[in-house]
């Protein structure tokens, strides 16, 4: 695989949107973070493209929804069987596109993998016959479930081919027509990943790629009166506003399914394994360079054990290889463009005055050219300090005393965020205790927080974190659907 994707140094790919089977031009630069060379072109689909997008996509829907789960559960296996085939391919584009590891990238299309395939699954167990519900004698009761019509996707860059295909794929197993909204900065593995599903045999008239900034296509996507939901995946801040934008339009009243940010915490207490803690604290913390919305940011130790845990995280940050992400050794690859680095390096600047630095990456170590930004980790007295979420390799490291636990279950949940949660502790009852207590929607105990398993593990939040249900769990689908009754 590393020589697959040393090869493809060089390569460029198409960014371009797909409508109706048909690639635009593409005029703007799709920047590799790791080296800021150009890897393909991208553009912003015009208002009358989206609008042709969403006249096709209405007119095909139907009969893709009354095709049945049985009949699109084939298709998406296959979109699945074609990923696999493609795993080289599609792993060296996420790496120069997204400056993703190898490792990152070989999940990612696992994980989309395993998304086809789940969702195929439901749509054959959910959307294939009416359920039928208990009636008085002699009458019948069913209950049917059908798409509710277009579907707006609109997924980030930073697993820019596992979210986009989960979103996609539910919404089309659910039997809804699709337009996908790729990341600007992650518009060549989408591009491909939709040349699969067309070539799986999901029609051209039902899904359509449409690429382009929030700020540029944002308004002709959302506001049309044909939108029947919006699947989202991105920061709070942009889930609000599509919220707004919804609710304001012309047409049918509509879902929004929305993935957000987190300001993940873990909690260790004195019984912990420290060896485990720092293993699992590294990998929470620092994979995938931060850049998860599971990531850990906020580390409560209690204070006795504290100083020797802190001591041992030091030396496992010292071996963190930062660099090119397309060779094996790399841990730590770019952050994904230069104003993350940009928010990165503020957030830096403001906790070298507001904060006690434990680990700072020697910058001697940083290549020269891309959006490098190395691991840190700072001590603070106060959640409070971290306002939004601060999405890179940043730990931020809190004591406790045992007395405290409970103002610290309470700080957590006044986050208002509720992604992930983490706790090393080994007294027996505690984990339940705390779990019943903490408003997180993936809490991970004596682990790290990394690793959502579709139809496993599934993942989602509340609150600021997003709407759920959790992609890749059994309630995910219905939410793409229609209920009809027929008594
Ligand atoms: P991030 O901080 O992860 O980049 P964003 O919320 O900005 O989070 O982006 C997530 C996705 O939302 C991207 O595809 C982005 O282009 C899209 N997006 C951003 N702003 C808007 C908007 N106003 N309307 C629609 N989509 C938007």
């Amino acid at each position: 695989l590393q020589q697959v994707v040393s090869a493809s140094a060089g390569n460029t790919w198409s960014g371009a949107p797909i409508v109706n089977g048909v690639a635009g031009t593409a005029d703007l630069p799709v920047l590799n973070p790791a080296t800021g060379e150009v890897v393909g072109h991208t553009t912003d689909t015009s208002p009358e493209m989206i609008d042709n997008a969403f006249a096709v996509a209405a007119e095909h829907q139907r009969a893709w929804n009354r095709l049945g789960g049985n009949a699109r559960a084939n298709i998406l296996d296959k979109v699945a069987d074609l990923y696999e085939q493609h795993m080289n391919e599609l792993v060296a584009i996420i790496c120069r596109e997204a400056g993703r590891t190898l490792n990152d990238g070989i999940s990612e299309v696992r994980e989309a993998v395993d998304f086809c395939r789940y969702y195929a699954n439901g749509a054959r167990k959910h959307f294939s016959e009416a359920t039928v519900l208990p009636g008085p004698t002699g009458e019948s009761n069913e209950l049917s479930l059908c798409g509710r019509g277009v579907f707006v996707c609109i997924s980030p860059w930073n697993f820019p081919l596992a979210i986009f295909t989960g979103q996609v794929v539910a919404a089309l197993a659910a039997g809804n027509a699709v337009l996908a909204k790729p990341a600007e900065q992650t518009p060549c593995i989408a591009h491909r990943a939709v040349q699969l599903m067309h070539e799986a045999g999901i029609p051209q008239q039902v899904l359509h790629l449409v690429t382009g900034t929030g700020a540029a296509i944002g308004k002709p996507l959302l506001d049309n009166p044909r939108v029947a939901g919006v699947a989202f995946t991105g920061s709070t801040e942009t889930a609000k506003h599509i919220n707004m934008q919804l609710a304001a339009k012309d047409g049918p009243i509509v879902p929004l399914i929305a993935e957000t940010g987190g300001q993940n915490v873990m909690i260790v207490d004195s019984t912990a394994l420290p060896e485990q803690v720092v293993d699992d604290v590294i990998n929470s913390a620092f994979l995938s360079a931060g850049q998860r919305c599971s990531a850990l940011r906020i580390l409560c130790v209690q204070d006795v054990i504290a100083d020797n845990l802190i001591a041992m995280l030091k030396g496992a940050c010292e071996e963190l290889v930062l660099g090119d992400p397309s060779q094996l050794e790399t841990d730590i690859g770019p952050v994904i463009d230069e104003k993350a680095l940009g928010l990165l390096e503020n957030h830096r600047e403001r906790m070298s005055m507001e904060a006690k630095t434990l680990f700072a990456f020697d910058e001697s170590k940083r290549p020269q050219n891309g959006t490098f930004f190395g691991p840190q980790v700072v001590e603070i007295s106060d959640f409070n300090l971290l306002k939004r979420e601060v999405f890179g390799p940043f730990l931020h490291v809190v004591r406790f005393k045992a007395e405290e636990l409970e103002d610290v279950i309470r700080r957590i949940n006044a986050t208002g965020y509720g992604l992930t949660f983490g706790l090393h502790s080994r007294i027996e009852g505690r984990a339940n205790a705390i779990f019943k207590r903490i408003d997180a929607g993936n809490c991970y105990v004596n682990r790290d927080m990394v690793g959502a398993v579709v139809g496993v593990n599934p993942f989602g939040g509340m609150g600021l974190s997003g709407t759920g249900p959790k992609a890749g769990g059994p309630h995910y689908l219905f939410r793409f659907a229609n209920e009809k009754t027929k008594t």
